[in-house]
């Protein structure tokens, strides 16, 4: 018998002999301690196995991606912990107590250069970014990309925020080659594997949303190799128009054209199916269904998320109101100026106040899970995935 179990026997005859009256309550109570330290051991092992990076789990994870795949495989290290975390079966019981809500609000970021000497408002320094990333880290937030936001395919283990990262303009900042042909350090993805590294579970997952020069290179050969290294590992590569126009300006036709031009480059350098585009300005065109949907020259475009330029955090794609044509994204910043409110610092403080507003996984991709006063607002056609607590 070990010294903790002979301690509890000792302690519990005494007190058996000291309150003789106490005695029949105090059993009670100490199996319902028992019963409850069970539970509490079971669950820590469920919750602690579920944690464990992807390589360490005794189930095999499904390389959904990989297997998906049919490019070339990409130069340079993998990066294995961008696969998506296979998930659980959520319970009303277990959402309740990881506190799910899958109808809460989701951050979306916005990024432009990262820069070490910023010149305009929207610019980040590398270590501002890097900041963020680890405050995003710390706090619980895993990276999904703007495709899987916005076809609802959320991954995130139980009890954890899914968070966009989304950089527009294709800058040289955001990707680039280092000479051993993987990606620069410096570089928003060089940080992001970097930050990923340190943080089990956060997975290095990014949206990049390009004009018609990616990453400032200039040949088809290195724009294909950027593009394919992005893509093979697990990144995103989008449409942002084929050269930044205000689409607002624009007659119909020639929002057609920039989109379906870009679209077509996408394809000839070898990226996944374009499922979503950035608005340049987030200027929406006059006839608002031309960023979605259209077709220009025998190319056509369907997308599944249109994204604009700020400034709140962004419904649930399970939401009655979730307007996949006008996605709400945050801009990074700290705040000050225009940004007292509407930027990062502001908005991820905000949510940390209100944890009830914010987006909260279940684990479990099959099912949406919310507290029961939150049913009603399920998009109809989610509705039979709904687990209610
Ligand atoms: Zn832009």
């Amino acid at each position: 018998m070990s010294g903790h179990a002979t301690f509890f026997v000792i302690l519990w005859i005494t007190l058996r002999e000291v309150f003789p009256e106490w005695h029949g309550s105090f059993v009670q109570s100490l199996t319902r301690i028992i019963g409850a330290a069970n539970v509490l051991v079971v669950v820590t092992a469920i919750v602690g196995l579920w944690l464990l990076p992807a390589s360490d789990r005794p189930v095999a994870a499904p390389p959904a991606r990989a297997a998906e795949r049919s490019t070339p495989q990409p130069t340079g290290p993998a990066v294995e912990e961008a696969a998506q975390p296979p998930g659980v079966v959520a319970t009303p019981e277990f959402a309740r107590q990881v506190k799910a809500n899958e109808l809460g609000l989701v951050p979306v970021l916005m990024y432009h250069r990262l820069v070490a000497k910023r010149r305009s408002s929207i610019d980040r320094t590398p270590a501002q970014f890097r900041q963020e990333l680890e405050k995003l880290a710390r706090k619980g937030y895993v990276p999904i990309s703007a495709k899987e936001f916005a076809a609802g395919d959320i991954r995130v283990p139980a009890g954890k925020f899914p968070v966009v990262l989304t950089f527009d303009d294709g800058h040289p900042s955001h990707f680039a080659f280092d000479a051993g042909g993987g990606p620069a350090r410096d570089t928003a993805v060089g940080i992001l594997l970097d930050v990923a590294g340190r943080h089990p579970g956060f997975r290095p997952v990014a949206t990049f949303w390009v004009n018609h020069t990616p990453f400032g290179l200039r040949t088809e050969r290195e724009q294909a190799a950027a593009v394919r290294w992005l893509t093979g590992n697990g990144f995103e590569v989008a449409n942002h128009t084929w050269s930044h126009p205000d689409l607002r300006s624009l007659p119909v036709k020639n929002v057609r054209k920039q989109i379906a031009r870009l679209d077509r480059m996408l394809a000839r350098l070898g990226a996944d199916p374009v499922t979503t585009m950035a608005l340049p300005y987030g200027s929406m065109p006059r006839a608002k269904k031309a960023a979605r949907q259209g077709s220009w020259n025998g190319t056509r475009y369907d997308f599944d998320g249109v994204f604009l330029a700020g400034a709140e955090p962004s419904v649930s794609p399970y939401a009655k109101d979730f307007d996949r044509g006008a996605i709400q994204r945050i801009q990074s910043n700290g705040k000050k100026g225009e940004c007292r409110k509407w930027c990062s610092q502001y908005w991820l403080e905000w949510l940390d106040k209100h944890p009830g507003k914010r987006y909260v996984s279940d684990g479990d991709p099959e099912r949406v899970s919310v507290p029961r006063r939150l049913r009603g607002n399920i998009e109809a056609k989610r509705r039979p995935q709904v687990n209610a607590y």
